[in-house]
């Protein structure tokens, strides 16, 4: 390794084994959490634009050692991903959110669930079967979950893309295009794919007060989905200036801190429970 060049090999050497020490400890500390049972999921409450209260959450996973993060979810979701543990891992978020999803449905306190695919889990040979499989054995009612797809996952699907997510939807489940308008192709994704919803990406919503086009943008974005029936989520909405925009804009739902962060699954049933009172 010394014997090589001085120039360019030794100034990248260290920064690569450096890259690749610290996504070993995380591939390590991953494999560690999905044996022994430490990876937990929070749940982040969607509302109703118009009238504020909660009808969905989107689980979100964490990895926390005493509450407090080991590593956050765009820290350790790449290396899962690069490692191939994210197919065990989304199996495990799939059946945890739809366990969680199905007690707040046997509590009489029903709201949709959604949870976030990762391309290389959705490519897995058997997505489908397992899928269904977590539906069969927790019971759960497949309208109360939605998966979250973005760009990336449909675009890596292959060939038969199309087919599976509408065997997907026949099943009953939900299907929401994520981070929308920051890929490269989203419009012509909307027409092709089928799916129930999308959701604008929150560098849109961080923006629209700012910054005039990007206001217009998003409210074409908006308009144009709605006129394709479908449902449009807003995310990051964090004041009450964006949250009035985009009302007016003809978004659905919003989720965002200025609603709720991602909590554990008993802080928000103790928001369903407030609002059912
Ligand atoms: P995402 O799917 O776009 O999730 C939304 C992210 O925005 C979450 O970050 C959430 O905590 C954060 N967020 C929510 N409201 C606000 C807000 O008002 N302001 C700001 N600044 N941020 C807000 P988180 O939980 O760190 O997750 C990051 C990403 O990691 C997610 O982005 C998703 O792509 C991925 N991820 C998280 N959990 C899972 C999972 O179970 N499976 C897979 N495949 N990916 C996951
Ligand atoms: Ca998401
Ligand atoms: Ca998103
Ligand atoms: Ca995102």
């Amino acid at each position: 390794v010394k014997t090589q060049g001085r120039h360019g090999y030794c100034f990248y050497a260290p920064e690569m084994s450096q890259r690749t020490a610290a996504s070993q400890r995380i591939e390590n500390v991953l494999r560690h959490a999905l044996a022994h049972g430490e990876l937990a999921l929070h749940y982040q409450p969607k509302v109703d634009a118009r009238l504020g209260h909660i009808v969905g959450a989107e689980a979100l996973l964490r990895l926390q050692v005493d509450g407090k993060d080991l590593f956050v979810p765009d820290q350790f979701i790449p290396v899962a991903e690069d490692t191939g543990l994210i197919v065990s891992i989304g199996t495990w978020v799939l059946r945890e959110a739809c366990q969680q999803a199905r007690r707040w449905q046997r509590d009489g306190r029903a709201i949709p669930v959604s949870v976030n695919v990762s391309p290389l889990q959705f490519q897995y040979a058997g997505f489908y079967e397992r899928l269904d499989s977590i539906l069969n054995e927790t019971g759960l009612d497949p309208n109360l979950l939605e998966l979250e797809l973005t760009e990336r996952t449909m675009m890596t699907g292959g060939d038969g893309t199309i087919r599976l997510l509408r065997r997907i939807r026949q099943r009953g489940v939900r299907l929401s295009l994520d981070d929308f308008g920051t890929g490269y192709s989203s419009l012509s994704y909307l027409k092709h794919f089928p799916v129930d919803a999308l959701k604008i990406d929150r560098a849109f919503v961080r923006d629209i007060t700012q910054d005039a086009e990007t206001a217009a943008i998003t409210s074409a974005i908006i308009a144009m989905a709605r006129s394709l029936n479908k449902d449009v989520v807003a995310e990051g909405v964090e004041t009450e200036v964006q949250s009035t925009f985009l009302r007016e804009a003809g978004c659905s739902q919003m989720q965002g801190f200025l609603f709720g962060a991602p909590m554990p699954a008993a802080a928000l049933e103790q928001r369903l429970v407030a609002q059912t009172a």
